[in-house]
This record gives structure tokens, C-alpha cells and sequence, in this order.
């Protein structure tokens, strides 16, 4: 009966040619062994499953064949070579340090440090995850490092660098292994598939690499699992189940809806995307990856940074010709911003839907502002967006663009009922409600002020909780950048629904009362035009302070703390630093 073995073993490469992405590191180490320049220590470092082990067998088996190619690599005929393929060479040692760290495996070493070779001009050992070895194993070994004999070699490996002491570094020849990238290995896994008689889909081999993060071991090995999970047939589908990623299909979809300025598909596919059991901070993450992705595709030459298939790079290619430059760096700025405040935030899922809701919104403001004729800034109703309010997206229509930023000869505009009907919502907003939290004070105030008559009706629709926390969140995403503090601290306000029209926001010191107090000719408005009522107020009360009770919990000095300093709660936001 055949034995069954993982793809990770079976297809562990045998010479320096068919190692994958490391090219570079391999030539280097051919040449010195076609050159006969050996230096008494390497030490390879690099991430786990790039194939630093690999390469030291190869290697050793190299630096001790009896008659190495020209090009470097071992000859697989030899007495040596033979020894090494069946396992039973005297002169190439292993230790995993992970397992032996012990002084007595090290001193064990030693002793056949000192025993000259039976085979080959050299003893190798090599000292797997050497960064594992105890402090006193270390020291040991060091002695050895410093006046090896000369026919011994040491090839070290670790994942972990920064643990090797200076000494032990600049005793040896460092080789820094990269992590692999996703096109060697989607080319690699299409080699293995095709020997093993499996039917890949690249996208789906593509989905293991980015799994695999640049780990050709463990892309392998989700290979071979994937394998049994769906029977030999890896296609896009089963392998995104089975491993419960979310692959660029999603975001190529959220995408189109954004651009498509379907915010309310946006807000399903988001759902469905949470049902399916993934982060929703992983998820704008992945969105912020995507549309740097599309970034890159607007230009040929940064084309060539993305390592991803085939076709997903078609895909992104076309759907970056319908993103405009300006709208994806402030895609890019949104989701940056949503993924730093989601850790922190009480209500994550409400967090990213606010960012796909200014999402959805960034391609319509890139028009307007194109024509130079709306305020930015400004969150339009989600729902029923077609009906009245899709005045924008005319405008773009009707007017040429050339001719649209210069509004003064416009008597035409008197023409068209249609015109007319777009300037007349347009002084609402400055009237009293206008959404735009850069209003300056004094506008808002004459604005208020003005006689009441001209007000068609006015709006009365009861305040509930979700729809009140939902305006609030959005502006706290509007804030100017210059309000970030103030920002930070209204996210942790639960504004609450005291009655029909009134709502009261609890905030923890008078401080902090008369900084909202000052901000409320913004937020009034914006509240009361955003949810329908007219005649909703804020009541702003001090919380009674419990101090003595919360000082003993670090939550709560981190509280007393960020309280009297707001800075700190940025540093510790900024940094992604946690509360132990
Ligand atoms: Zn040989």
C-alpha cells in the first residue's frame, strides 16, 4: 500500500533550482560552493515554511558531495550524496532546538563537533529554530562558534532574529529569506496539482496563497486539505468555504455597489458577509487593501507591484477604470479611519456601515465637486435616494462640465422647471437644518433667525434610539479633522431618547458639557434635519461621578485617565495599544 504523504514532504525540493522564490539566496549559495568559499557559520533567517531548512539540507548535502556540478548543486551519485538521500550520513547533523535546548544536547553537539568527518570534507550541523536554545546551551555553544575546527560548518535557522545574540550574528554569514510571494506560490501549487491529478481554479490557488501569507509550507499544506474537503476539485467556490476566506470577490462586488452608489445593497452585502462569520475589521481592512489595490491598477507601472493572478488582476483593472484617482484615496482615508476607531467602538458593525454609507456617497461628491456645486461634506438620506434627492447626478446630466463651474450667466436657469426645483432645496439646507457640520456659527445663527414664514412644514416624526445613535455616529465621522479630540470623546457618549422630541447626552465632567454645549448650533441642526423632527432638543447632563467606586478597575483608571488627558486616548488608539 502506498503511504500517504503530505505535498509538503513530497514535494520538498532536492536542489537549489527547485526551491521556489528564493533565487537570489540559492545563486549565492552556488556560487560559493562552486567556488569553494565555505564561511564557517550561516545563519538563515526568515519567516516559518519559506524553506530555510530546506535549503540548509540542500546545502549540506552540496558542501559534502564528492563531485558538485559546476553550478553548485550536489551530484546525487556519490557516497555522500547517497548517505545523506537514504538518511544515514555521519557528517551532516540536525538539531532541532526547539526540542534539544538543553546544555546536555549542546554539549552533546560538541563531542561530535570534535570528531573529524568519515565521508565528505565536512561535518555539518544544523540547528533548526536556534533561537529556542536555553541561555546556558547558548553560552556553550558559543565557545565552539568562536574556534570551530575547520572541518565544521554550521547552518543556523531561526524565525526569530532579534533573538540571536550579536555575538552568534557576527560570527556568521546571515542569509534573510523573504516571504514567498503569492505568484510563486500559485505557480508551485499549479505544478504539485498537476502531478497529483487535481483540477485547480488559479483564483482558488489564489486564495490559499493569500491564506498562506508567503508560507510555502503551509500553502501546501491548506492545499492537501482542501484537496480531501472537496474530493480533487479546487474551484473558487468550495476552496472560499471550505477555508472561509473572504476572497476580492467580495470586494469586487461591495465595490461595484459603492460605485453604483447602492447603499443599501452595500448594507446586505455587508450583512451576508457578518453571517457568514467573518470580522467586520477584517472586512474594511480588506476593503482598504482592495482599493489601494485599485489604486496601483491606475497606473502601468505600479501594475506590476500586484501579485495576484491572472485574472483577478483583469478584474481589478476594470473596475479601476471606473474609479476616479480622488475618489480612491478617500476610499483608502475612510476605511483607514473606520478600521483605527473599530477596535474601540461600542457598535462595530454600525461603525463600518457608516463608512460604507460615505462610501457609497464619495463617487456622487467627486461629481458635484467636479461642477463646483455642492458642499462637500454632506450626508444625503440613504434610503429612497432616486426620488427627490437625486438632484446631483442631474446636474451632471443637464450641464456640460466645461461650462458648469462658472455659475453667473445663467438666465436659462429660470427656463427649465427643472432648475428651479434643484435651487429651492438647496436654500432649505442653509435655512436653519443644514447638514454641513462646517457651517460657521454665525451663518447658523442669522440662518435661525430668519423669519419663520417661508418654511414649508415642518417636520415631526418621533425620535427612536437606533436612527438617534445611527446621526450620531455620522457626525462623529464628519468632525473636521481639527476636532478629532472632541470627536474621540462624543464616541463614547450613548446619547439617549428622553421623550418624543427631546434627547439627552450624558457626558462625564462639565468640561466636557461646554464643549458639546458649543458645538450644538452644529449638531442641533444636523440632528433635527437627519431625523425628521423639528422640534428635537439636547439636554446635556453631567453623569454623577463614581469614582471611588471605578478607580479600582484599570478600566476605570484608564478612564480617569483619558478623561483628564484626551491626548492619551488617541496615543493608545493610534498605537493599538490594549488595556492587561
Ligand atoms: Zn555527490
Amino acid at each position: 500500500m502506498e503511504e500517504f504523504l503530505v505535498s509538503a514532504r513530497k514535494y520538498r525540493p532536492l536542489t537549489f533550482d527547485t526551491v521556489v522564490g528564493q533565487k537570489a539566496l540559492t545563486t549565492t549559495l552556488k556560487n560559493a560552493i562552486a567556488s569553494k568559499k565555505l564561511a564557517h557559520a550561516y545563519l538563515f533567517c526568515g519567516p516559518r515554511g519559506v524553506g530555510k531548512t530546506t535549503c540548509a539540507r540542500i546545502f549540506a548535502k552540496a558542501i559534502n558531495c564528492l563531485s558538485p556540478t559546476s553550478g553548485g548543486d550536489a551530484c546525487g551519485q556519490c557516497e555522500s550524496c547517497k548517505a545523506f538521500d537514504e538518511g544515514r550520513s555521519m557528517s551532516i547533523h540536525e538539531l532541532d532546538a526547539a526540542s534539544n535546548n538543553s546544555v546536555e544536547d549542546i554539549r552533546e553537539l560538541i563531542k561530535q563537533v570534535q570528531i573529524p568527518p568519515q565521508v565528505g570534507r565536512y561535518k555539518v550541523f544544523i540547528i533548526d529554530e536556534v533561537h529556542m536554545l536555553s541561555a546556558s546551551a547558548f553560552n556553550a555553544f558559543l565557545k565552539t562558534l568562536e574556534e570551530p575546527p575547520s572541518n565544521v560548518i554550521f547552518i543556523l535557522a531561526t524565525t526569530e532574529k532579534h533573538k540571536i545574540l550579536p555575538t552568534i550574528l557576527s560570527r556568521c554569514q546571515v542569509f534573510d529569506f523573504a516571504r514567498i510571494t503569492p505568484r510563486d506560490i500559485i505557480a508551485h501549487l499549479q505544478g504539485v496539482a498537476g502531478r497529483e491529478g487535481v483540477e485547480t481554479q488559479e483564483e482558488a490557488l489564489e486564495l490559499i496563497a493569500e491564506k498562506a501569507d508567503g508560507g510555502m509550507r503551509d500553502a501546501l499544506s491548506i492545499f492537501d486539505q482542501m484537496v480531501s474537503f472537496t474530493g480533487g476539485k479546487l474551484s473558487y467556490e468550495s476552496v472560499c468555504n471550505n477555508l472561509n476566506v473572504l476572497g476580492t470577490a467580495y470586494y469586487l462586488r461591495m465595490t461595484d455597489l459603492i460605485l453604483e452608489k447602492k447603499t443599501t445593497d452595500c448594507m446586505l452585502l455587508f450583512n451576508e458577509i457578518l453571517q457568514k462569520g467573518f470580522d467586520g475589521g477584517n472586512f474594511i481592512g480588506g476593503m482598504a487593501s482592495h482599493f489601494r489595490d485599485l489604486l496601483l491598477c491606475k497606473d502601468e507601472r505600479t501594475i506590476t507591484l500586484l501579485e495576484r493572478s491572472e485574472q483577478t488582476r483583469t478584474q481589478l483593472r476594470q473596475q479601476a477604470q471606473r474609479c476616479p484617482v480622488k475618489m480612491l484615496y478617500k476610499a483608502i482615508q475612510l476605511c483607514n479611519e473606520c478600521d483605527q476607531s473599530y477596535r474601540t467602538s461600542r457598535n462595530k458593525r454600525l461603525q463600518v456601515e457608516v463608512c460604507l454609507i460615505l462610501l457609497s456617497q464619495l463617487q456622487e461628491e467627486g461629481d458635484a465637486s467636479a461642477g463646483g456645486l455642492r458642499p462637500s461634506h454632506v450626508i444625503k438620506p440613504i434610503f429612497g435616494q432616486q426620488a427627490p434627492g437625486a438632484q446631483p447626478v442631474q446636474v451632471q446630466a443637464t450641464t456640460t462640465p466645461a461650462t458648469s463651474p462658472s455659475p453667473t450667466p445663467q438666465p436659462a436657469a429660470q427656463q427649465s422647471p427643472q432648475q428651479t426645483d434643484r435651487k429651492a432645496p438647496k436654500l432649505k439646507t442653509i435655512s436653519g437644518f443644514g447638514p454641513s457640520l462646517r457651517l460657521q456659527p454665525e451663518k447658523a445663527d442669522k440662518a435661525t433667525s430668519l423669519p419663520k414664514s417661508p418654511v414649508p412644514k415642518q417636520m415631526h416624526t418621533p425620535l427612536d434610539t437606533d436612527s438617534l445613535r445611527m446621526a450620531w455616529m455620522e457626525i462623529i465621522q464628519k468632525m473636521p479633522r481639527e476636532e478629532v479630540a472632541m470627536a474621540q470623546r462624543m464616541r463614547d457618549m450613548q446619547p439617549q431618547v428622553k421623550n418624543a422630541d427631546c434627547i439627552c447626552i450624558t457626558v462625564n465632567n462639565n468640561q466636557v458639557k461646554q464643549e458639546l454645549q458649543s458645538l450644538q448650533h452644529r449638531i442641533l441642526p444636523f440632528l433635527q434635519k437627519r431625523l425628521g423632527n423639528d422640534f428635537l432638543s439636547i439636554e446635556i447632563e453631567v453623569a454623577d461621578t463614581q469614582v471611588t467606586q471605578q478607580f479600582y478597575t484599570k478600566e476605570g483608571i484608564y478612564k480617569l485617565m483619558t478623561e483628564a488627558n484626551p491626548t492619551m486616548k488617541l496615543f493608545v488608539e493610534q498605537f493599538k495599544l490594549e488595556l492587561d
